[in-house]
């Protein structure tokens, strides 16, 4: 690979947010040094090997499924038994952007189908309806940071995420919407690049690229008895992005 296509790879993946490159299947071929006009990268070593190709274009959500493949680029393939890529309309002004499947999601495929999920489907229908606009969870698209389930429900590793990152990135710019609901700390803080806690987070605009992203809690948390307030609070945001999208 000349020097110039490795420069722009490496500035591609920096600008998604990935620092380390995994090589998946040939032997690594360790490349002497990136050539001395490359831009500083956070990658130590730069490997040869059979890069993804770079931000495709006319990328589509079946590009993306067949890039993913039978993935095992981290470590969280070794305990899946479904890949959970996304559901919905591929179409949609506004993406729903969870953690990573739970073991419903794992058994199924399909994100947000467990109890988190049916509270979540509630959430948007209901609210939907009382504000007068006229959507399904059918209507909208939903996927996660990660697509294969940590063990034990984990937060997903940084590494994990990663990963895993560039297909949500090439999955929300395919889809471009309107604008994207984080739900939860770990989405909110891989989309927004913020680190703050959720709840300080909640309520408020941000941006991945140019399309606004709110903030809101994550329905499992909603789950727990003594977060009736958070709950109060989950409704009023999606109320927010509901009508930023719809109205
Ligand atoms: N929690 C998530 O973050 N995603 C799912 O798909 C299910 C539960």
């Amino acid at each position: 690979m000349d020097a110039e296509l490795l420069r722009q790879y490496l500035e591609f993946y920096q600008d998604l947010g990935i620092k380390t490159l995994y090589r998946q299947a040939p032997p690594a071929r360790a490349v002497a040094a990136a050539p001395p006009e490359t831009p500083a990268i956070a990658a130590k070593t730069v490997i040869a090997m059979d890069l993804p190709p770079l931000a495709p274009t006319n990328d589509t959500l079946f590009k993306i499924i067949e890039d993913i493949g039978d993935c095992r680029r981290c470590r969280l393939h070794e305990g899946r038994s479904k890949i959970v890529f996304g559901v919905g309309n591929p179409e949609s002004p506004l993406v729903f952007v969870g953690e990573g499947p739970g073991a419903d999601e794992d058994a199924q495929g399909i994100p947000f189908v467990g109890r988190a999920g049916q509270l979540l489907t509630q959430m948007i229908e209901n609210t939907a309806k009382k504000e007068g606009i006229e959507i399904l969870r059918k209507d909208i698209y939903i996927c996660n940071v990660v697509k294969c389930r940590p063990p034990e429900n984990r937060n997903p590793e940084p590494d994990e995420m990663e990963i895993c990152g560039q297909f949500l990135h090439r999955q929300l710019s395919v889809i471009h919407p309107k604008a994207i609901c984080a739900l939860g700390g770990v989405a909110s803080r891989a989309l927004t690049g913020h680190k703050e806690g959720v709840t300080k987070m909640r309520g408020k605009w941000f941006k991945w690229q140019d399309i606004p992203v709110m903030v809101t809690y994550h329905p499992s948390y909603l789950l727990r008895q003594y977060n009736q307030d958070a709950k109060r609070e989950a409704w009023e945001d999606l109320k927010k992005v509901l009508h930023f999208v719809y109205d």
